[in-house]
C-alpha cells in the first residue's frame, strides 16, 4: 500500500532532535525532559516518538492514563512513565504490571491507594490553585501522611501551571503565586518527611517563560513545545525559540474542475463562485483531523502557494479554490500544516482559523492519517 496515496503525516525525526537539544541547553542541567506523549503524543504517533526520544536519551515520559502507558510498554519503552490522570482501582494491577507511576490526585485517593496493599510507586500532585488534580497545597499535613500508606514508594512530587501561556500582569501574578505555594510545601515535606523525591512543575509555557519562576526541579514535562509548535501564534517566543514543527499534514488532490460565476459547491452548496473559478477535491476531512470549523475559512498550500478552503469541510475530502494555481492538477500534493517550497502554515495557524489552540488540532488527528518518520 502506497502511504502517500491520500493522506498521511510526516514526521521528521531531525526537528524533534533539534526541539529536545534546544530545551536540554535551555534548561539547567540538572532539569531531565519529561516529555508528556499523552493522547497519542499529541496526534504525531506515541511509540514512533517515544521511541525516537529514547533513542536521544531520554528516559522519563509522561502520559494521561494508565492504558497509554500500557501501549508505550508493550512497544518496548524504558525508564520512568508517569500517569498524570486518575487510574480505577480495577486498574491497579496494571501499573504493577507494567511499571507504570501514578498520580495520587488528591488525599482520598492515596487512602484507596494504599487499601489496595500492594506497592504502588506514585508522584503526589499539588493543587497550587488549577483545582483540577492534586491534594491543596493547604492540606500540607495531610499530604505528609500520605508517606505512612506503607505500600506507596512515593518518588516524587508535582504540581501544574494553568497561566504559564498569559501574558497580562495577573496571569504572571498567579504563575508565582502557584511556584510559592509549591515550593512552600516541598520545603515543609523536605523538613518532615525523611524521604528523597523528585519535583517538578512546568510545562511547555513553565519553560519558555522560565523568567517567571526561581526554582530549579528535577524533570520539565514538556509537551506542544517539544513538538516544534507553539499553542497560539507569539510572534516573540517565536523570535526567541528556533522551535521547529516536526508534524507536516498532507494530501492529494483527487481532481480539479471548474465552476461558473454563482455555481454552489460542497453540502448546503454553502459556498458560491464569485466568478469563473477551478477547484480541487482534497482527500482529506473531519475524521482525519480537520476541524469543520474550517470550513470557508482555512488554508491549504499547493505548489507553495496559499489557498483557501472552500465550501463545508467533508468527513473524508475538502474542496480548495486553487484558481491561482492554474498549474494544479490531480495527483498534487496539498499542504494542510508544514511546508510547500516557500510557504508554511504553522499549526498555531490552522489552530487560530478554527477557534482553538495548536494542542487540539494535534491531538485530535485522525487514526486514518499514516504516519512517516522522514
Ligand atoms: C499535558 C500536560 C503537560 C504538557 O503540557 P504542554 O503545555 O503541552 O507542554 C504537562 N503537565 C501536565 C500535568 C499535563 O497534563
Amino acid at each position: 500500500m502506497y502511504e502517500k496515496g491520500r493522506a498521511w503525516i510526516e514526521l521528521n525525526k531531525e526537528n524533534l532532535r533539534h526541539n529536545v537539544r534546544l530545551f536540554q541547553k535551555f534548561l539547567p542541567e540538572s532539569t531531565a525532559l519529561m516529555p508528556a506523549v499523552k493522547a497519542n503524543a499529541y496526534g504525531h504517533g506515541d511509540i514512533l516518538i517515544s521511541k525516537e526520544l529514547q533513542k536521544l536519551g531520554i528516559s522519563h515520559f509522561c502520559v494521561a492514563c494508565a492504558e497509554e502507558g500500557v501501549r508505550l510498554r508493550r512497544a518496548g519503552i524504558k525508564g520512568e512513565i508517569l500517569v498524570l490522570g486518575y487510574t480505577h482501582p480495577e486498574n491497579f494491577d496494571l501499573l504493577r504490571e507494567y511499571c507504570l507511576t501514578q498520580t495520587i490526585v488528591d488525599y482520598a485517593y492515596g487512602e484507596t491507594m494504599a487499601a489496595y496493599g500492594k506497592e504502588l510507586t506514585v508522584h503526589i500532585g499539588i493543587d497550587t490553585g488549577m483545582h483540577r488534580l492534586g491534594e491543596s497545597s493547604d492540606h500540607i499535613s495531610r499530604i505528609c501522611r500520605l508517606w505512612e500508606f506503607e505500600n506507596l514508594k512515593i518518588t516524587g512530587v508535582y504540581s501544574h501551571l494553568c497561566t504559564s501561556d498569559g501574558e497580562t500582569e495577573a496571569e504572571q501574578a498567579f504563575v508565582k503565586l502557584q511556584e510559592r505555594r509549591f515550593l512552600r510545601a516541598v520545603q515543609y515535606l523536605k523538613d518532615s518527611v525523611n524521604a528523597e523525591f523528585s519535583t517538578h512543575l512546568q510545562g511547555s509555557y513553565g519553560i519558555l517563560n522560565k523568567k517567571l519562576l526561581s526554582g530549579n526541579y528535577d524533570y520539565a514535562r514538556v509537551g506542544i513545545a517539544l513538538y516544534g509548535a507553539l499553542s497560539e501564534p507569539s510572534q516573540s517566543l517565536e523570535q526567541k525559540f528556533d522551535l521547529r514543527p516536526v508534524l507536516s499534514l498532507k494530501a492529494r488532490i483527487g481532481c480539479v474542475r471548474e465552476v461558473s460565476q454563482g455555481e454552489g459547491a460542497g453540502y448546503g452548496l454553502a459556498w458560491h463562485a464569485p466568478s469563473f473559478r477551478k477547484i480541487a477535491a482534497v482527500s482529506i476531512g473531519y475524521a482525519d483531523g480537520i476541524p469543520r470549523a474550517l470550513s470557508n475559512k482555512g488554508h491549504a498550500l499547493v505548489r507553495g502557494k496559499k489557498v483557501p478552503i472552500v465550501g463545508r469541510i467533508c468527513m473524508d475530502q475538502l474542496l480548495l479554490d486553487v484558481t491561482e494555481v492554474p498549474e494544479a492538477v490531480s495527483g498534487d500534493e496539498a499542504v494542510l500544516i508544514g511546508k510547500s517550497r516557500d510557504a508554511e502554515i504553522k499549526a498555531q495557524e490552522m489552530a487560530v482559523e478554527a477557534g482553538t489552540i495548536s494542542n487540539e488540532i494535534l491531538s485530535r488527528m485522525g487514526e486514518r492519517v499514516r504516519r512517516i518518520a522522514v
